[in-house]
């Protein structure tokens, strides 16, 4: 069944339920004759897949179809990357995860179209997001200036945040803990006190389902560990790329870190035990406090109640530094180095714009986000609202929605009402709480090196983390001391070429975003 558009808008105050009523009219058509593309898509666990419902729509919706040529035996989409180049023949379209680094390499030696002027002529709807966020896709030019994919855009602001044992707080008589000495004596108390009532000295007080998250405890000290979403990322103070590893706040902090692993504080096993950490210290009533996402944290609330009666884990807003800074490091990135390229074979460059066009439109926005109208979801008031039936499924939300073929890596602006659907009470009001204080800070959007600094890059930084990653074990773990340590570090890094990697960094940094 199909209504007319003036027709729907008649009767905006009744639910549709016929699917996809917006089609009447074919706005969404690209070609007059179907058309189909090659496409190589890849993401760890999964390739592009001609049968998505989402793929079915958005033919029928544009008259153009994608056929799957991805080389997929490998769950490494740079791997899949470098197989289909050394296959020879480029599909028509390139995208997936991690593209970033490849098309900014292989587009300026000619193996993807240039973008902007395309953009320019043929798709209004990508040029409207580029116009509105002009620095975020400044951060995805080549070293030649030019744009050769449209980028997947997340949305939504926030990542991670503390939480903490609210109703073990209540049963030691202590109050959310507000800065970093409140924390020390928070964690200590929840080491001494038994606050799960055991009668065993058995809590961990902090802990960590990814190990990487103990580092960003030396934020409280002033550290820096990262400047994006990337773990032991560079960040940039003033126009000055820096790395946080070297920082007289990581040095200073990560000595308390290591003070607080020597007292019992800090999960004894937080680098071995691993990504079951938070579910295992949690539904088994012995985990204290943590830095985790939001919503994933926030849903033990539900999941555990029954197991641990009063169960009470809760988002707290960051503790002030020594220095009185509340600061959330994570959040989330505003583009990721993922999305879809156009390749030098491909005969029909326009037509495959104004396509990529399509999923910036209302239409292809509400498809990529929420998958198929009537089948995931229903229009409510012109707005997407997935289904009870859809929520309620025992597979994650985020799982039956890659299994259709919505939120994959092609080119996209992420919608964030498509996770408040199924973000639980709790996280929303630790949201809340982070909106109520200006705890984020600006993110590093990466740089595109040209020839010269990625080679002193590829020589370089590799050896250099590993060494930096080696010695702020052994300083957590207490088998070395940083400060005996400490200049002996940053000399050895001197002369592995850190210097040398900043100033690459740098002088990327400076031609991407004029500094
Ligand atoms: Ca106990």
């Amino acid at each position: 069944m199909r209504n007319s558009l003036f027709l729907a808008a008649a009767l905006t105050t009744t639910v549709l339920t016929a699917p996809a009523a917006v089609m009447a009219d074919g706005h969404l058509m690209v070609v007059d004759e179907p058309l189909t593309l090659d496409v190589h898509l890849h993401d760890k666990s999964f390739t592009y897949d001609n049968n998505w419902p989402v793929e079915l729509e958005a033919a029928r919706m544009t008259g153009v179809s994608l056929n799957n040529v991805t080389i997929g035996n490998t769950p490494d989409s740079n791997e899949a990357f470098n197989l289909m180049l050394a296959a020879g023949d480029l599909p028509d379209i390139v995208g997936g995860k991690s593209i970033k680094d490849n098309v900014n390499r292989y587009g300026p030696e000619g193996a993807f179209i240039p973008l902007q002027d395309l953009i320019a002529e043929h798709a209004p709807n990508i040029a409207a997001v580029m116009a509105e966020k002009p620095e975020v896709f400044n951060s995805i030019l080549a070293a030649d200036g030019n744009m050769y994919f449209v980028p997947y855009l997340p949305d939504g602001k926030y990542g991670r945040a503390y939480f903490v044992r609210e109703d073990w707080l209540e049963k030691l008589g202590l109050e959310v803990p507000q800065d970093v000495d409140e924390l020390y004596e928070v964690l200590t108390a929840f080491r001494n006190g038994d606050p799960n009532g055991n009668g065993q000295k058995d809590e961990v007080p902090a802990f960590f389902r990814n190990w990487e998250e103990v580092l960003r405890l030396v934020t409280l000290w002033d550290g820096r560990t990262s400047g994006s979403d990337t773990y032991h990322d560079f960040h940039v103070v003033d126009g000055e790329v820096r790395h946080g590893y070297v920082g007289e706040g990581y040095k200073v902090g990560l000595e308390h870190v290591a003070k607080w692993y020597a007292e019992g504080l800090i999960d004894p096993e937080v680098f071995t035990r691993g990504s079951s950490a938070r579910d295992f210290l949690l539904s088994n009533d012995l985990g204290g406090f943590t830095h985790d996402w939001f919503a994933s944290t926030a849903g033990y609330n539900d999941s555990v109640a029954e197991a641990v009666p009063g169960f009470s884990f809760q988002a707290m807003v960051p503790p002030a530094s020594i220095s009185g800074v509340r600061m959330e490091e994570h959040r989330r990135i505003p583009v990721k180095p993922e999305g879809w390229a156009i390749s030098f074979s491909n005969e029909n460059p326009v037509e495959t714009i104004k396509y990529m066009d399509f999923w910036f439109t209302e239409e292809g926005r509400r498809l990529a986000n929420f998958g198929v109208e009537g089948e995931q979801y229903d229009l409510v008031d012109g707005k997407a609202v997935f289904t009870e039936e859809f929520l309620t499924n025992d597979r994650p939300v985020n799982s039956q929605l890659t299994d259709i073929g919505a939120q994959v890596r092609r080119g996209f602006y992420q919608d964030y009402n498509y996770e408040i659907q199924w973000t639980n009470e709790h996280a929303l009001r630790g949201i809340d709480l982070y909106e109520s204080g200006d705890y984020l800070i600006d993110q590093f959007l990466g740089v595109t090196f040209n020839e010269e600094e990625q080679s002193v890059y590829d020589k370089n930084w590799s050896s250099i983390r590993t060494y930096m990653l080696e010695k702020q074990q052994a300083w957590v773990l207490g088998s070395s001391d940083i400060n005996a340590d400490w200049d002996e570090y940053i000399s050895t890094l001197d002369k592995m070429g850190l210097n040398e990697v900043l100033a690459a960094m740098q002088s990327a940094y400076d031609r991407q975003y004029g500094g």
